[in-house]
């Protein structure tokens, strides 16, 4: 029996993809009785997606198995409820709410591990209230683009509101960890009991949510955990790479809670910022950075604070390996594929990549006919990103974007501005892009 389903399970996998058929599929227990097969499903929401999406294929799965093995089933059906009884040793869903909680935290970092600077220093004044005990931001989103300090400052929070309240509910987690706890919950048939965790918090700290998109499961999921924290006065911090009203696939009562909030943009920091960090860490890591060094890393390396640690780990190696003192030559000399990847400007290959994936569409949609809303968008917004960071000319842009009409980018750069000029969040998004891009 159990063969037969998981071959199944293999075939269905092909056909019918996406996170929603991972989750109700792993909640399946088989067992045959007689010449049926049947399917018992956590809950009637589990039978509604089998009964709309797959059974057809499950019967027909069975008949064709079947053949001369007259031991398998040949008819299919639904049970709601379990197949056998729940075990004696289910912990009440109450249980969790008393169990210690895994924060998930990393003691290092810490808000004096933190340079703050003009880009951040929004951000960090709403962490540091928050962490301080202030209950007025519900919730606190952090967004901005990669390894700019959100994770970071996430921890920060917890690890500062565990440092003045030892007993406190805080927990740290990854959406994606959230999303496997939450299939697993599932597929266990203890859901009550993942509920009841995160009920009980008194900060849930959460990252990355732009890993929700179009997970229609967890967004649900989410969404009652979110209102039960909100309603309860609990504290929460999200962070997501894009302002999270602008995460497509997201429920609209999903993004009105987030609108609810207190949303802080990070962006990269500036030079004096970038040369502060440089010299913070090169003392946390014992070395000694001269400060025209640091100027020459802060000069090449711009996009984030990620990279700069990474550029002064490798000149930290490669002088302990060669046995030379760090000055700027030595740093030149370290970096050139770097410097020489930034003497090459940004192409419009690299736009409508970025843009792409931005936006989750492919660059072959962005560079074809097609018109509709969700690729009109994105590419409007790589054409007018072209124009505005490289020196291409209007028809060069039309042409590297499907030989489209220099009229056609014209078009988009003025639809562009006027969007920039009535709707502030679009003009952030735009901008976050942009600096992405500048620094790559
Ligand atoms: P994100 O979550 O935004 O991708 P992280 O929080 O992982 O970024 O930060 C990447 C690295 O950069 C981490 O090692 C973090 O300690 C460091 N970092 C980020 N911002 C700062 C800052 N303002 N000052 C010092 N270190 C920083
Ligand atoms: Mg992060």
């Amino acid at each position: 029996m159990f063969a037969l389903w998981n071959q199944l399970l293999k075939d269905l996998e092909k056909s019918t993809a996406g996170e929603d058929a991972y989750i109700w599929l792993n909640t399946v227990r088989p067992a045959q009785r007689g010449d049926t097969l049947v399917l018992h499903v956590p809950n009637e929401y589990a039978e509604e997606w089998i009964n709309k999406n797959c059974l057809d294929q499950i019967k027909r799965f069975c008949l064709e198995q079947r053949g001369d093995n007259e031991a398998l089933p040949t008819t299919v059906r639904i049970a709601v409820g379990d197949a056998t009884p729940p075990p004696a040793t289910v912990v009440a869903p109450s249980a969790s709410e008393n169990a210690p909680v895994e924060s998930h935290l990393n003691p290092e970092y810490t808000f004096e591990g933190l340079v703050s600077g003009r880009t951040n220093e929004r951000a960090l004044v709403a962490a540091r209230a928050l962490a301080g005990g202030s209950m007025e931001f519900a919730p606190l989103c952090l967004y901005g683009g990669v390894g700019l300090g959100k994770t970071h400052i996430m921890h920060a929070i917890g690890n500062e509101l565990l440092r003045q309240n030892p007993g406190m509910r805080v927990a740290y987690r990854h959406a994606e960890k959230f999303v496997s706890e939450m299939v697993t919950a599932i597929r266990e048939e203890k859901i009550d009991r993942f509920k009841g965790f995160y009920r009980s918090l008194d900060v849930l700290l959460l990252d990355d949510v732009q890993m929700f998109i179009n997970k229609t499961q967890t967004q649900e999921q989410f969404f009652h955990t979110f209102n039960a924290l909100i309603e309860g006065k609990k504290r929460m911090v999200l962070s997501s790479d894009r302002y999270p009203q602008a995460i497509s696939g997201i429920q609209e009562r999903l993004r009105s809670r987030f609108a609810g909030g207190l949303c802080e943009m990070i962006e990269p920091p500036e030079f004096e910022t970038r040369v502060a960090i440089l010299e913070k860490k090169s003392s946390s890591l014992g070395i000694n950075l001269p400060r025209d060094a640091a100027f020459f890393i802060a000069t090449i390396v711009q996009s984030n604070v990620r990279e700069l640690e990474g550029v002064l780990n490798r000149v930290k190696a490669s002088a302990m390996f060669s046995g030379n003192v760090i000055t700027t030559d030595f740093v030149k000399s370290t970096l050139s594929d770097i410097i020489a990847a930034r003497k090459s400007y940004v192409s419009l290959d690299n736009i409508q990549q970025m843009v792409a994936k931005y936006y989750n569409v492919t660059t072959r949609d962005m560079c074809s006919a097609r018109r509709t809303a969700t690729i009109v968008r994105p590419r409007q917004v790589a054409m007018a990103i072209a124009k505005d960071i490289t020196s291409h000319s209007y028809p060069e842009i039309g042409e590297a974007f499907g030989g489209r009409d220099h009229s056609t980018v014209i078009h988009a750069c003025k639809k562009i501005q006027a969007l920039r000029g009535s709707k502030p969040d679009f003009d952030a998004e735009y901008r976050q892009i942009k600096a992405t891009l500048h620094c790559l």
